[in-house]
């Protein structure tokens, strides 16, 4: 038997876990379909613009720091980050938007602004925020979600009502001010689900986006991409791109014995797919599959979404690195996304100008612009309606924003539900994989290990810990650490693997 582990797909879950895995002294070979490596966080080239095609916003500097810490490394040495100033601006009508800037004492004065007296609330609100990241985002989330008991702590325990009052009703308890309310609101929208279904014990979010800020990569996200590749690399990790896994290999034992690739067979003792969890079972024969479609049906899917990336021929004006336009009706959005699955009709939007902050990004004297609508996984995608949606919101970003920018297109490409079902083999074409509502959280996900297939295991934003680049990072970590403990239980077996 060889003695390999064969990882199938190459975004950040699975190329963290390479790294974990490759450090232990295992052969490690990554299986991407795609020519490139790094999932839905692969970058766009075009014409002297690039874009980052999935994840624009850095989160959560210290789940960073902590990844590249376990191998006596530091971001800094593949890339180096910018702490955005401001962060983010939101509009809400014609000229009118509230900056978010890169303290917390200036936030606070934003607030002021907005409503006297609200400075006082946030500082609460973001202090219990911050209580609930250290608790969940330094310990909880390194849990790997096979216990309940995990969530059990004196500190959880003291913070059990949060889990049964919703980010929401948190929210608008403490803030009668719409637009408020709506900022404070925002940052649990990257956990895939309403305010009003997330916990508001989740406000580590909060704590996340007002107290440790933004940050911006030089030269973008991908930046992350390829210095995590740089390190996997040099730790022996062999990445193989276009290379679709067509089915994983199981013996008479139920154990897993390799993967087929372009119609080849690559023999291997453990499989780890970071591809849709979904789409993986289905490489499986059906009796070795854990869960059913109706499972998959039940569950929350975080949005899929319609996005834009834009050549500008041109600077732009009144308008910041990351821009929200909340000009419109949150709920009725949100419901076109989870309730009643449908095209909204005046979406909220979300823009990215990376080439405010970043000249890499644009060719001089242009902009690269990236628009994202927020949608339901499963709509009905055509380049019809992609154009209908352009158009509406174009003419919203001029109307909102005070200037003309439709005649200085240079080219744009867009990327939507279908594109994320052919590209990524997405579940519905999902953009973020399984929210993190209350009963999907921890031991409540699809499972790291296989209950069926011995030698067989998952990572990415359809497990534990859930959606977004720092949880990826972090489910590297845990199923690594689960394979390394059953390697180590099982080496007296037939594997011939051994840890150096
Ligand atoms: C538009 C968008 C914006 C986002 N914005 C942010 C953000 O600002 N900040 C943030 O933190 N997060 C953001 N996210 C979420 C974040 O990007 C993801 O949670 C994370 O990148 C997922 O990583 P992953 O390893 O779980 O999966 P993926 O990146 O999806 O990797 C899975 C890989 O498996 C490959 N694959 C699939 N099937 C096969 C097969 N049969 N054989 C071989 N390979 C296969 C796919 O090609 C892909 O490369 C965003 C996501 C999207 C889509």
């Amino acid at each position: 038997m060889s003695q390999s582990i064969h990882i199938i797909g190459s975004g950040f879950s699975s190329l963290a876990a390479s790294c974990y895995l490759a450090k232990a002294g295992y052969n490690v070979t990554i299986f991407e379909k795609n020519n490139t490596i790094g999932g839905r966080a692969r970058q766009l080239k075009r014409d002297g613009f690039t874009f980052d095609i999935g994840p624009t916003w850095y989160w959560m500097p210290d789940v960073f720091e902590r990844f590249f810490s376990d191998f006596n490394k530091s971001p800094n040495d593949y890339y180096s980050l910018e702490k955005l100033n401001p962060a983010y601006s939101v509009y809400f009508g014609q000229d009118d938007f509230i900056l978010i800037e890169d303290s917390l004492q200036k936030i606070c004065n934003a607030f002021e602004r907005e409503e006297e007296g609200s400075s006082v609330q946030l500082m609460k609100f973001i202090n219990e925020a911050k209580s609930n990241y250290d608790i969940a985002i330094k310990d909880l989330v390194y849990n790997p979600g096979v216990s309940p008991f995990e969530l059990v702590t004196p500190k959880t325990i003291g913070k059990l009502n949060q889990f049964f009052s919703t980010i929401k009703k948190d929210v608008r308890k403490q803030f009668k001010n719409n637009r408020l309310a709506q900022i404070l609101e925002f940052p649990v929208l990257f956990l895939g689900a309403k305010p009003s279904d997330t916990p508001s014990f989740y406000s580590f979010m909060n704590y996340a986006d007002f107290g440790l800020g933004t940050f911006h990569p030089k030269n973008g996200m991908y930046e992350v991409i390829l210095g995590i590749e740089t390190l996997a690399k040099s730790l022996g990790v062999i990445i193989k791109t276009e290379s679709p896994i067509e089915q994983i290999l199981v013996d008479h034992k139920n154990e897993v014995t390799g993967v087929k690739s372009n119609n080849l067979e690559y023999p291997c003792d453990y499989v780890l797919s970071g591809a849709d969890y979904h789409h993986t079972e289905t490489l499986l024969d059906k009796k070795h599959r854990q869960y059913s479609e109706s499972y998959w049906q039940s569950k929350t899917f975080a949005p899929s979404s319609l996005l834009f990336y834009v050549g500008f021929d041109k600077k732009l004006k009144n308008v910041n690195h990351h821009t929200l336009f909340f000009d419109v009706d949150f709920d009725t959005h949100a419901e076109n996304i989870y309730d009643n699955p449908e095209w909204p009709e005046n979406p909220l939007f979300y823009a990215s100008f990376p080439s405010i902050t970043d000249q890499s990004s644009a060719p001089e004297h242009k902009e690269a612009g990236i628009f994202l609508i927020p949608l339901a996984p499963g709509l009905t995608d055509t380049s019809e309606i992609r154009e209908e949606y352009f158009e509406k919101i174009m003419t919203r970003f001029e109307a909102l924003t005070s200037q003309k920018v439709k005649n200085d297109i240079l080219f744009k490409e867009s990327f939507c539900v279908n594109d994320f079902v052919k590209d990524y083999n997405s579940y519905k074409g999902n953009a973020y994989g399984m929210a993190n509502t209350l009963f999907q959280t921890a031991f409540l996900r699809p499972k790291l290990k296989s209950k069926k297939v011995k030698k067989m295991y998952f990572t990415g934003q359809l497990t534990v810990p859930g959606p977004g680049v720092p949880p990826a990072l972090i489910s590297g970590k845990l199923v690594s650490e689960l394979i390394i403990k059953d390697i180590v239980t099982n080496k007296t077996k037939n594997s011939t693997l051994q840890p150096v």
